[in-house]
């Protein structure tokens, strides 16, 4: 059983609540990045949490250690949950991340792997598995590994045992949501449900394939 986690890459703020509010009842968690926050503010925060599902603050962090620490402590200031940072900085940058995340307690998770095809070019050859082991040691929550490769997946969820993956890449970037759920811990979800024009009916259709 997987959670359903909707990526609410919504650039406007009455639609995004509206989606959020339309889907709420099926979802687990909802995933709020650069595109919704640069357009509403970090005040839709609060107003997202009305809904009572936890908030993900995917900034894919990826700066050092004391800015990422600033960065994670703004983040949850505003109201996030959870902060997904990117792992190829390092340990050290991972590990800013994750204390500060920890000491408000919440939950970093770290990119482990891209799910879009250039990811290839940069993550492969070791590198996610390497981020995957720093990961672990540096006490991170889980990875965001690939629905698009769900082989890899499987290769890395291997390295970071029962700590939680998150998957993105389903719907619009190709990625099947039932053979990739099984793997996972969240399945990742954004245009295929808030772009649909039925954005309620998709989100229950994904929630049965999670569960
Ligand atoms: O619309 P779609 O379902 O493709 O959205 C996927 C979401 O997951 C986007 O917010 C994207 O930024 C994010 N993401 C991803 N691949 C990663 C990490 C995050 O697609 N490796």
């Amino acid at each position: 059983m997987a959670d359903l986690i909707l990526a609410l890459d919504v650039t406007d703020p009455a639609e995004a609540l509206a989606v959020a509010a339309k889907t709420a009842e099926t979802i687990d968690q909802v995933k709020v990045g650069y595109p919704l926050v640069l357009h509403a503010g970090l005040p839709i925060v609060r107003e997202l949490a009305r809904l009572g599902l936890p908030l993900i603050a995917d900034f894919k962090v990826a700066d050092i250690p004391a800015t990422n620490t600033l960065i994670t402590e703004a983040a949850f200031s505003a109201g996030f949950d959870a902060i997904i940072c990117q792992g190829f900085p390092g340990r050290d940058s991972i590990t800013a991340c994750v204390d500060a995340a920890h000491a408000h307690g919440g939950a970093c998770y770290v990119v482990a792997e891209m799910s879009h095809p250039g990811a290839t070019e940069c993550f492969g050859g070791g590198t996610a598995e390497r981020i995957a082991e720093m990961a672990c040691t540096s006490g991170a929550d889980g990875i965001i590994a690939p629905a698009t490769r769900p082989d890899r997946v499987a290769v890395l969820r291997r390295i970071i045992g029962a700590r939680k993956i998150y998957s993105p890449g389903v719907g619009a970037q190709g990625g099947d949501a039932s053979a990739v759920a099984p793997l996972v811990d969240g399945v990742i979800v954004g245009r295929a449900i808030y772009a649909d024009p039925d954005p309620a009916t998709r989100a229950k259709e994904y929630s049965v394939i999670c569960r």
